[in-house]
């Protein structure tokens, strides 16, 4: 047993050490195309089922690595995070983001995600303010998305900066619904103005009846709260129906869009396709 030990102990360590030293590289990689803007973001429509009309954009960013390729946000947002690198990479993707919009439908909003780390830092309320003036979009446009784990953390201080947010005409939604730890008492810490479903209670609509409770009963949750109620992740249209009955109003996914490129983001009637 001892000589298997010492095997594994052996095949473990290489492996560590290649972790170790990719983890390195990806954090001075991320350093550097913080410097030099090797990012994008690409932009993915949700859609109010009850018009059919694009009501809002979420912003979504890429990493486009010189060796790489295009990499996902779940491969470095939490090395951005675990750095501090989100803060400035977080300040570009809210100015590029907004700078796009002001291109838009003037009825169309935009939503961008925004880290806890984003939150905690003491500068995030002036720099949105002044993002939001710099490049003229109107608060009552601009979504912020955040999880459950600010909560989570029980910090006044981030409650405080959510309500001046709100102050501000700033909607607050509260992201990735129903897969935190905290209790739904939080719900009533903070009034969030919109409740995102997750896309695992989604995905799993098809083949299981528990995930249709669940959703059913975010959606009346939200509804008495006096939020509205989007769903994320939907890939079947034939969902679209069902989650308008269940009192989703709005809803994104590959059923009407992936995240595309700024240029080619379409507005309008989205049934359109189907009819
Ligand atoms: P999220 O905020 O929950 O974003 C939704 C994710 O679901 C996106 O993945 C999107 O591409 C994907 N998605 C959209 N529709 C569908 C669908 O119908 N089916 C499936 N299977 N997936 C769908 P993405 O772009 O890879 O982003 C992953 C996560 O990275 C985001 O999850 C968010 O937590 C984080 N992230 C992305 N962009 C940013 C950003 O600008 N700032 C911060 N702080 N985090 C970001
Ligand atoms: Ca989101
Ligand atoms: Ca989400
Ligand atoms: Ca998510």
């Amino acid at each position: 047993a001892k000589a298997r030990g010492r095997d594994n102990f052996c095949m473990f360590v290489p492996d560590m050490k290649d972790a170790v030293e990719e983890r390195l590289r990806l954090e001075s990689d991320l350093h550097l195309a913080v410097q030099q803007g090797q990012f994008v973001l690409h932009y993915q429509p949700i859609v109010d089922v009850v018009t059919g009309q694009v009501s809002a954009v979420e912003a979504l960013v890429r990493w486009s690595h010189p060796e790489r390729g295009e990499m996902s946000p779940s491969e470095f947002i939490p090395i951005a995070e675990q750095t501090g690198l989100i803060v400035p990479l977080g300040d570009w993707i809210l100015r590029q983001a907004c700078l796009d919009a002001m291109r838009w439908p003037s009825d169309v909003s935009l939503s961008v995600n925004i880290s806890t780390v984003q939150l905690r830092g003491a500068n995030l309320l002036d720099t949105i303010m002044a993002t939001l003036e710099e490049t003229g979009l109107p608060p009552t446009r601009l979504e912020i998305e955040i999880t459950e784990n600010v909560l989570l953390e029980q910090s006044a201080g981030n409650i405080s900066v959510l309500r001046q947010l709100k102050e501000l005409g700033i909607a607050v939604v509260l992201d990735d619904f129903g897969t935190g730890y905290a209790s739904l008492g939080y719900l009533t810490v903070f009034p969030f103005d919109k409740l995102k479903i997750d896309r695992t209670f989604i995905q799993e609509l098809a083949t299981r009846s528990d995930c249709m409770a669940v959703v059913g009963s975010a959606a009346r949750l939200g509804r008495s709260l006096g939020m509205s109620v989007v769903a994320e992740g939907v890939e079947a249209i034939e969902h679209v129906e069902w989650l308008r009955s269940a009192g989703v109003v709005q809803v994104q996914g590959f059923c009407f869009s992936p995240p595309v490129p700024a240029a080619e983001l379409r507005f309008g009637d989205m049934f359109e396709t189907f009819e």
